[in-house]
């Protein structure tokens, strides 16, 4: 079946699930819901998945975007958890999705706050990352291996580090996504691509084992989708459906700064925390040239916002902490945005930075299932174990997992990470034309000579708008990617949309790709 998503698509699945019992529904389109989604079609079920908004709406969007080889779960002795991220960063990196996961260098600037006992620990813990790494089977070419580099070196990477005290840097690799609201999408497209109806915009009102009383959120009408099962996957908003589950969400804030606040920086950076041994800020060049520098984790109490504030303090607090590794500061003024995650951890007693990242899953006794918790990084395993339940207590006919080994849409394999240069072995990104391409490949993979056909289609297609995203990748997202409006197209299928002065400035181009 097409992977296509569009309204076409989208108002003739609505009016299909109406008259259908579907083996699975899905409520939540995050990682999560579309990994269950995909899970669920590619065992050969019915499946319908409804996200309230649109795709990767919630926390998803708001993410590092690291795909975490469970590093620091190691570090607090939950092993579990770290192998199996690890485990999935592998797949990611080498199978599923090789075009949207790359390995990135990141650098622990040996400044004078960091001791040398200090570093020699952290150096242990990256060569545990590597051990991991082995057990996962993930190969070296796929991802280096840690080492430690001169201060000169550190420099070469990262240039607006200061110099003073420097001893040097400890050098590491980790999983990068291009995008993670992109990674939802090409799951969904994916799970699409299997037969299971994504319908966005329809809000799940109320949730039992055997379906949900849904409003269709552009029409205005309501009406029932049945289901043999039913896995709620709405994340930090998951207990207003089930009753009994206590979260306690604990906000996640970056600074987006423009390409030019911070040049020069060809690695990410892990800044230490003051009086914090095991955490770090991080600064985390992105493919389109912006800098993120996170993360908060504040516990956030009361109702869950559609999107959360980000407060004054936090933005103070980043700052801080990444100026105290610079030469020239970042000043206030140079923050061109801001956002802030809420991450659905189960309530337990304790720093909302020490509860296990694991999932958790969690079932109604009239049989629906919920799951929460978890990274990004392990949502397939997530979706496997949520269908495997549902499977189970639906006595549904299907056979086992099948997305370790299927690949999302547009994955095409790559050759290894860029060198801790920043540069791709064999790519030629050195040219204009090198780099345009491999961001091209890095966000469409095999799909990429489509959007270049629509770029030639009509001159003011291939004219760049902010962050060079084209009018071609408008009208791409409006056609196959279920962009249903201005919002969709610059806060989802693109990142336009974090700093809101060039959201302003792509808006024309927006409503033109909506009207092509
Ligand atoms: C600041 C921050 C940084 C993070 N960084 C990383 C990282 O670098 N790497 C990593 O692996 N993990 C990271 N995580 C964790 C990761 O982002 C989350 O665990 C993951 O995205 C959760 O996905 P989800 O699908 O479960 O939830 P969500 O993405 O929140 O999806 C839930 C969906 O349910 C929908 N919904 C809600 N109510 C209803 C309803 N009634 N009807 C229909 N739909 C509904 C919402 O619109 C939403 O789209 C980070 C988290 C935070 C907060």
């Amino acid at each position: 079946m097409n992977s296509s998503l569009n309204a076409a698509r989208r108002e003739r699945e609505l009016a299909e699930v109406r008259d259908l019992v579907v083996d699975v529904l899905v409520v939540g389109l995050g990682a999560t819901g579309a990994g269950a989604a995909l899970d669920a079609a590619s065992r050969g079920l019915s499946v319908a998945a409804i996200d309230a908004h649109d795709m990767a709406f919630g926390t998803s969007r708001w993410s590092s975007k690291m795909v975490h080889g469970g590093l620091r779960y190691l570090a607090k002795g939950q092993v579990g958890v770290a192998y199996e991220s690890a485990v999935e960063r592998g797949h990611l990196l080498g199978r599923t999705a090789p075009h949207l996961v790359r390995a990135h260098p990141y650098l622990l600037p040996l400044v004078p706050e960091v001791s040398r006992r200090h570093a020699a620990l952290v150096m242990t813990g990256y060569r545990a990352g590597e051990g991991l790494r082995i057990a996962a089977r993930t190969p070296r070419h796929l991802l280096p291996g840690p080492s430690r580099i001169s201060a000169a070196q550190a420099l070469a990477l990262a240039s607006p580090l200061t110099s003073r005290g420097l001893r040097g840097a400890l050098l590491s690799w980790d999983g990068r996504l291009a995008d993670d609201a992109r990674l939802v999408v090409t799951v969904a497209r994916t799970a699409a691509a299997q037969g299971a109806r994504i319908l966005t915009r329809c809000r799940a009102l109320e949730l039992s084992g055997d379906g949900a009383l849904v409003r269709d959120e552009l029409g205005g009408d309501t009406f029932t989708i049945r289901a043999r099962t039913v896995v709620n996957a709405t994340g930090v908003w998951a207990a207003e459906l089930h009753p009994g589950i206590r979260l306690r969400p604990s906000r996640g804030t970056h600074l987006v700064l423009r390409p030019e606040t911070l040049p020069g920086l060809a690695a990410g950076l892990h800044v230490p925390i003051p009086g914090e041994s095991n955490r770090f800020a991080l600064v985390l060049p992105q493919p389109d040239g912006r800098v993120h520098v996170g993360l908060t984790d504040e516990p956030v109490d009361g109702p869950v916002p559609d999107v959360p504030p980000v407060p004054e303090e936090d933005v103070t607090f980043l700052l801080a902490v990444l100026n105290s590794v610079l030469e020239e500061p970042v000043r206030r003024e140079d923050v061109a945005g801001t956002y802030a995650g809420l991450r659905p951890l189960l309530a337990a007693d304790g720093r909302t930075a020490d509860l296990s990242r694991r999932h958790a899953l969690l079932t109604t006794p009239d049989g629906m299932v919920t799951i929460v918790g978890g990274k990004l990084t392990t949502y397939r395993r997530m979706a496997e174990d949520a269908v495997d339940r549902a499977v189970s207590l639906g006595r549904l006919d299907a056979g086992r997992s099948r997305t370790a080994e299927l690949p999302l849409v547009g994955a095409v394999p790559v050759d290894g990470p860029e060198d801790a240069n920043g540069t791709k072995s064999g790519k030629g990104v050195d040219s204009e034309k090198g780099r345009e391409a491999d961001r091209l490949l890095e966000r469409y993979g095999s799909e990429a000579g489509a959007v270049r056909t629509l770029m030639a289609e009509d001159p003011w297609l291939a004219e760049p708008g902010p962050t060079g995203v084209t009018g071609a990748e408008l009208v791409w997202a409006v056609r196959h990617e279920g962009a249903l409006d201005v919002d969709d197209l610059l806060d989802r299928r693109t990142r336009i949309g974090l700093v809101p002065q060039d959201r302003a400035a792509a808006l024309p181009l927006a409503r033109a790709a909506l009207a092509y």
